[in-house]
């Protein structure tokens, strides 16, 4: 596999429970069609088992400088792919929600 260009390797970690999704994070996923009305999320190639791990999962994330769920970095534009447990992010100054 190529070498993307990427800023950083963030670490994917688990936590016990479900992560909530925030409020904005959700109206957007819903405005780009990746969450219906109910609120399920509905993200391309990804399986209903790889979902419910994801929402378990959450970044540190370098950027906003906030743990964030790895949904919501996910649909990151700085979001490139995740290899071994780590996300390479580009890295570049996001807007702050
Ligand atoms: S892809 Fe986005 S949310 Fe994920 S670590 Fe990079 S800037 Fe943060």
């Amino acid at each position: 596999m190529d070498e993307l260009e990427h800023k950083y390797e963030v670490e994917v970690k688990a936590a016990e429970k479900l992560q909530k999704l925030p409020e904005e994070v959700k109206n957007e996923l819903k405005a780009s069609g990746m969450m219906d009305d109910k609120g399920k999320l509905k993200l391309k190639g990804v399986s209903p088992k790889m979902l419910k791990k994801m929402k378990q999962e959450y970044v540190d994330c370098p950027v906003l400088k906030e743990e964030i769920q790895f949904v919501q970095c996910f649909v990151c534009p700085n979001f490139q792919s995740r290899v071994m447990g780590k996300v390479l992010c580009k890295g570049d100054a996001l807007k702050k929600k």
